[in-house]
């Protein structure tokens, strides 16, 4: 059976052909986390796709490309250039440090290796990237409803607006509003509805299946949806499920709401694929998108409404 203790230890990857070097490491690094050793960069590249480590001790000289390569190549790519490297060397030739770091290197350590060194100087790296991941989580995540906060939203939407357009591909964009929510926080108290977000946050976050799918916070008790590669005939579908579900899980409402429970309304929008061309932005979208939302709460709320781009600004 596996030791959770043991699968919370960071995952290091040792890249080194020597293998006395390889041993001594082994023995200084089993106890702060999980060890894989590559032996040459072929290999590395392999294991790094397979899983990411956390952080990787790289050979500078090894056997099919150099270890400044092999950090480079590491850098330039998204998935892997926020893993820390740390380079061993003997190599302490006059500008040999500013290679290191001009590789994208956090840092070097130089053989003949002492073990309360490499040991501090792991896990010095390993705290920092730790915490540096926590934050950067933190910063991105609403901490009410545990959905992607605005500031994701933001980054997001800007990402695939540019990708839609670029791949000719749709992009639907829905806006939610809890209904007269200002009811139900005056009736029940802040506390209550900070409880009634969160739980159709849950909702939200449960209907969005694909990968790409982004459910956020918008602000709030507004949330967003944004669905790559969708077109709206879908999205009503999924819109009318998630309506149904906030419906069904029968939260009273105050006694002076239009309907007994909470209820959500929604608007969207999608850029298609033959607009792509256009003029657009993705400001445009969440405009098309707010009337919608308007038109829903004009039309009596628990509702989804669509507004295509053209109707919104023709
Ligand atoms: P409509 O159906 O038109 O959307 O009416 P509404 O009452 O929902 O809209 P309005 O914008 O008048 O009120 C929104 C309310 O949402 C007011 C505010 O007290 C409440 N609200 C916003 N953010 C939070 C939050 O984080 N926690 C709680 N508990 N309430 C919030
Ligand atoms: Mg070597
Ligand atoms: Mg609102
Ligand atoms: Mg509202």
């Amino acid at each position: 059976m596996n030791n959770p203790v043991e699968e919370a230890l960071p995952d290091i990857l040792i890249i080194d052909d020597d293998s006395t070097v390889v041993i001594t490491l082994h023995k200084v690094l089993c106890h702060i986390g999980r060890i894989r050793f590559a032996s040459d960069a072929t290999q590395a590249f392999e294991m790094i796709n397979e899983a990411k480590p956390n952080l990787i001790l790289l050979d500078v000289e090894l056997p099919d490309m150099n270890g400044l390569e092999v950090c480079t190549k590491l850098k330039s790519n998204h998935e892997t250039k926020g893993i820390p490297v740390l380079f061993i060397t003997s190599n302490i030739e006059t500008g040999f440090e500013e290679k290191v770091f001009d590789a994208g290197a956090s840092d070097y350590i130089v053989k003949p290796l002492k073990p309360r060194v490499v040991a501090a100087r792991v896990q010095t790296h390993l705290a920092y990237h730790r915490a540096m991941e926590q934050l950067n989580k933190l910063a991105h995540t609403d901490s009410l409803s545990n959905l992607a906060n605005r500031l994701t939203f933001d980054e997001q939407l800007d990402l695939e607006f540019r990708r839609a357009k670029r791949q000719h591909e749709p992009l639907t964009l829905v806006l939610i509003d809890i209904d007269e929510f200002k009811k139900y926080n005056d009736h029940f108290g802040h506390l209550a509805g900070d409880e009634c977000i969160r739980n159709i946050g849950h909702i939200l976050s449960s209907i969005t299946k694909r990968p790409a799918d982004l459910a956020a916070r918008y602000g709030g008790e507004e949330f967003a949806l944004i669905l790559p590669n969708t077109q709206a005939p879908g999205v009503k579908v999924i819109l009318k499920e998630l309506i149904n579900r906030v419906e069904q899980s029968s939260i009273h409402h105050a006694p002076n709401a239009m309907h007994s429970v909470v209820t959500i309304s929604a608007g969207y929008t999608t850029l298609a694929a033959e607009e792509c061309e256009q003029n657009l932005t993705a400001t445009d979208l969440l405009q098309a998108a707010d009337k919608a939302l308007y038109i829903s709460k004009h039309n009596g709320r628990n509702r989804c409404t669509f507004e295509s781009l053209s109707q919104a600004y023709h």
